[in-house]
């Protein structure tokens, strides 16, 4: 009997009915002889509520209590849809991460899978059950909660695709598939129906919250395929792989765009070595990640560094860096929270010229100002004011030719 490694999405699962729905389309997959594994996330926006609920509290949630409380969204889902299903007359049953076999690491609120024992899901599976796992979550040596990131139940299912030995990693949500942009940006966006793990990850680590950048990793380096589809239709999805039947096109791929950009600006940086590392070496000991990093050429050894961070590491982030431009006798440093990001991203762009040049005209005809630019081999990034962003991915959108 083969096995299914099916996820569900937040809005796939948000009420009573949806949930009532999945259990049908997991029971048609047990229906077709397989053994099945569903992992779901929690309803709608629960742990956006959860996240209020605890900040409602204190402003100091503490990382093991806040992935504790967060993880509780999950097991409402899962049990759900475990009763569900046992409704309509199929033995199912719900684990929590732990039960799974999830193993972490003791980063709170973005820990990483580092190993899964699934002893008790085969065990459940060979007894005939149907398996529901609460994604985005796991427990560390020390036997605590931890949550896996924002999207993270994703990475929970691909992670248990490679331990079962799935052939296909599918995740549903509510588009499609992945489009050319966010369809609910982009109208005209139109669906792929596959792309490479190297695409799909710039895609998603710049914005595209169809996937969990963590998930596409994992597919990468275990070569799991991933489907993406609609639990809502049944319509073909996108596969995710690393085939290599690729079509390579002179051609951006897909659009990723990110409103959770902060900007950083250090102002007259003494311009000697070492420098840099007195500035982020901090940063990184206090869990702040930094993206894009502009240091402009320095004038009499003086130069101003900019560099991004998400809105919530923000407050965080500017706390560190006051006291640190003191000490190395910078001048004052200043924040703006309204950013955005528009990435392109295409492995055709790759030794083909014309692509930046085609990307900041576009830009520039709508009359977005561009503040800083970042790329790699297949994608170009630029910041700009958070207000552009939705008229920026249109614009670039229709340059690249990508409703056609
Ligand atoms: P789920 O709750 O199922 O995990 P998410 O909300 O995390 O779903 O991800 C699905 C959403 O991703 C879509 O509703 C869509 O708005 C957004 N999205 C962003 N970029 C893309 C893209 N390129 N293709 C498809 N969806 C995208
Ligand atoms: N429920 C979690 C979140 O909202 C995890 C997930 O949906 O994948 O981020
Ligand atoms: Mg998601």
């Amino acid at each position: 009997m083969a096995i299914v490694v099916q996820k569900y999405g937040g809005s796939s699962v948000g009420d009573a009915e949806k949930i009532k729905n999945v259990a049908r389309r997991i029971a048609a997959a047990k229906d077709k002889g397989n053994e099945v594994v569903a992992v779901v996330s929690a309803m709608g926006d629960t742990t956006d509520e959860l996240v209020e609920l605890a900040y409602s509290v204190t402003d100091l949630p503490g990382e093991r209590e806040f992935d504790v409380l967060l993880s509780t969204g999950e097991i409402v889902s899962s049990t759900l849809l475990a009763m569900a299903l046992r409704a309509m007359g199929y033995e199912a049953i719900s684990l929590s991460g732990a039960q799974a076999g999830i193993r972490t690491d003791a980063a709170y609120s973005r820990a990483r899978i580092v190993g899964v024992d699934p002893v008790r899901i085969v065990k459940e599976l060979d007894k005939g059950r149907i398996v529901i796992v609460a994604g985005f979550q796991g427990i560390t040596e020390e036997m605590d909660t931890t949550t896996l990131g924002r999207g993270g139940s994703d990475t929970t299912a691909v992670a248990l695709a490679v331990s079962l030995g799935a052939e296909v990693c599918q995740i549903y949500t509510d588009v499609e598939g992945v489009y050319t942009a966010d369809p609910r940006l982009v109208p005209e966006a139109k669906k792929l129906a596959e792309i490479g793990y190297e695409e799909m990850l710039e895609l998603a680590s710049y914005g595209a919250k169809v996937m969990h950048p963590r998930a596409v990793e994992l597919g990468e380096l275990f070569n799991m395929p991933i489907m993406v589809a609609s639990s809502f239709t049944d319509s073909p999805g996108t596969l995710i792989h690393g085939g290599e039947t690729m079509e390579v096109r002179n051609k951006v791929t897909s659009i990723a765009h990110d409103l959770d950009v902060a900007k950083i600006t250090v102002v007259g940086v003494p311009d000697r070595p070492g420098i840099a590392a007195a500035i982020f070496e901090p940063l990184a000991k206090a869990n702040i990640s930094i993206d894009t990093i502009v240091q402009n050429a320095s004038i009499n050894n003086i130069t101003d560094l900019t560099f991004t961070v998400a809105k919530s590491q923000l407050r965080k982030a500017m706390e560190k860096v006051g006291p640190i431009a003191k000490s190395i006798g910078a001048g004052e440093c200043v924040s703006d929270a309204k950013m955005g990001k528009v990435t392109i991203v295409g492995t055709g762009m790759q030794n083909t010229p014309g692509f930046a040049a085609r990307m900041f005209s576009a830009l520039s005809e709508k009359g977005i100002n561009i503040q800083l630019i970042s790329t790699s081999e297949i994608r170009i990034t630029c910041i700009i004011d958070e207000e552009g962003v939705k008229d920026a991915v249109k614009a670039l959108h229709r340059a690249f030719e990508l409703e056609e």
